[in-house]
């Protein structure tokens, strides 16, 4: 086990030039970050000496890193800081609307807690539909993604092709830039349903649990084979998207991998069945603890530290690819190597800070009912409605928004002030989750000491930053493209379309 920050004693008290800074020890390296995500690893010894106030030959590296303690650090840092952060002052642009919570498909661990395919009881009315559009367009962000969640959207095709018009109506008023996004199993996907969707720049992500018998064993399609299905439609769509005309660099079905205690064994079999499926982008999930992964944890989930040795060995591999000629990124890498090297944040919601509940995303259930993110929607289906914040039926954006519940997880989720974080060296590029935290703690602050999330995250920021210090150049390489962010023009709608 890689030593800690507590191995190396406590930080300097008085060393008149140098400024903030947090570090962590990587082996035989430390990792010194300040307070805006500069950067820099030097050797043990080197940190020695720093910490008997003796800059060494260092002292133009920490002035680049702006780890010295001058006038105009704090201007420096300031602006950084305001460069990282923008979506403080932007409000909600993800807009996740549950359609149904049928779904056609029974997974081991559905973290969404699935209705029968039959129960119509969960449907989305088209007026709960519209008033949430209506709330989505209120928001102050000019950027708006609505999203249908479920359960399985493509049972609800009618309601999902009325909610797209109806928003592209009302946004001739509201005059939003829009995007849509489909996250749908594709087993209930046909020509038709295609056509349109490719027509109306509507965004598709899907599952692939990786080899064919890991992705059947834990998703069960009545008389068919899930991951035929879903492999036999990622390849119409992506030639579809050729055949529009579009880059097949940037535009292909995006999948993602729930990682089972089946799939540890297999980290090379899963990226060669993504390179195989013409993936540009792997995201390696760990199991979440909402809905039914909770009953089935026996069978499924295991140690974090084993979902670690899975992920290092699937990205070793994928850089492998890399190297001979193959694209793929990781997601993980790609979100905390863009924080890391770009000073820019991605914007992943469950990963910055404060993250994005309430103030970055709101889900709205089929039932009308609205929620912080659409985990806490997940954890309302298992019971628990800490997360709801309205009603679209009586809520306003601006009793949305002040809401309490969210007020309560902007500070939670505030990683300046959390025990722990706030002294992290990976605290400038991190987040916590609350309502992970709230599930599996029982408290929204959490013990961080103890949370496999922070486990997760520092594990994989260890990985990256050994990489990032021994600077192989094709490792670099790759880096730098994972960071890239792609363009995305073919999914946008302004309001001057229509
Ligand atoms: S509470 Fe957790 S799931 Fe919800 S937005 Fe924040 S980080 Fe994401
Ligand atoms: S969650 Fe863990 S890794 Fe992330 S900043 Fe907090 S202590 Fe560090």
């Amino acid at each position: 086990m890689a030593p800690t920050q507590t191995d190396l004693g406590s930080a300097p008290t008085a060393l008149p030039k140098l400024g903030f800074y947090r570090f962590r020890q990587l082996d035989e390296r430390v990792l010194l970050t300040g307070q805006e995500g500069s950067w820099m690893m030097i050797d043990k010894g080197e940190f020695a000496a720093l910490q008997r106030g003796d800059l060494g030959g260092l002292e133009t590296r920490l002035r680049e890193a702006n780890l010295l303690d001058r006038p105009e650090r704090a201007d420096v840092a300031a602006s950084a800081l305001a460069k990282r952060r923008p979506f403080l002052a932007q409000g909600p642009n993800l807009h996740i609307l549950i359609v149904t919570l049928r779904c056609n498909e029974t997974c081991a661990y559905c973290h969404a807690s699935r209705a029968a395919e039959s129960d119509l009881s969960s449907d989305m009315s088209f007026e709960t539909a519209e008033r949430s559009v209506d709330l989505a367009l209120s928001s102050t962000n000019s950027d708006i993604t609505i999203e249908f969640q479920g359960g399985e959207p493509l049972l609800r095709f009618d309601l999902l092709k009325h909610i797209v018009d109806y928003t592209l109506e009302k946004n001739q008023k509201a005059r939003k830039t829009l995007s849509f996004a489909l996250v749908s199993n594709l087993a209930a996907m046909d020509d038709e349903k295609l056509e349109w969707l490719v027509e109306n720049h509507v965004q598709v992500c899907t599952s692939v649990d990786g080899p064919a018998e890991v992705h059947d064993s834990q998703r069960k399609l009545v008389g068919k084979s899930a991951h035929a299905e879903a492999v036999k439609w990622i390849r119409r769509i992506n030639s579809a998207y050729e055949e529009a005309g579009l880059d097949a660099n940037t535009y292909r079905v995006e999948a993602l991998l729930t990682t089972t205690r089946r799939t540890l064994a297999l980290p090379r079999e899963v990226v060669d069945t993504y390179l195989e499926l013409g993936c540009r982008a792997l995201f390696l999930r760990p199991l979440d603890p909402f809905g039914f992964a909770g009953r089935t944890a026996a069978q499924l989930a295991y140690p974090i530290e084993d979902f670690l040795e899975f992920y290092r060995t699937a990205v070793d591999y994928m850089l492998e690819k890399n190297r001979e000629g193959g694209e793929i990124l990781e997601r993980f890498a790609g979100i905390f190597l863009t924080k890391i090297l770009s000073g820019e944040d991605p914007n992943y919601l469950d990963i910055r800070s404060p993250c994005g509940a309430g103030i970055g995303q709101v889900a709205y259930g089929y039932d009308g009912r609205v929620f912080t993110c659409d985990e806490g929607r997940m954890l309302s289906e298992e019971g628990d409605d800490t997360f709801v914040i309205g009603d679209v039926k009586t809520s306003s954006y601006r009793q949305l928004m002040g809401h309490e519940t969210v007020r309560a997880l902007a500070v939670a989720s505030n990683l300046d002030t959390q025990p722990q974080c706030s002294s992290c060296a990976y605290q400038p590029f991190c987040g916590v989750c609350p309502v992970h935290n709230h599930k599996t703690q029982g408290t929204l602050f959490g013990r961080t000491a103890e949370s496999t999330l922070c486990k997760l995250h520092m594990g994989i920021q260890d990985y990256l930053f050994r990489k990032l210090d021994q600077a192989d150049p094709d490792v670099m390489a790759a880096f730098a493209k994972w960071t890239t962010v792609r363009p995305r023009d073919h999914y946008l709608h302004r309001a001057e379309v229509r």
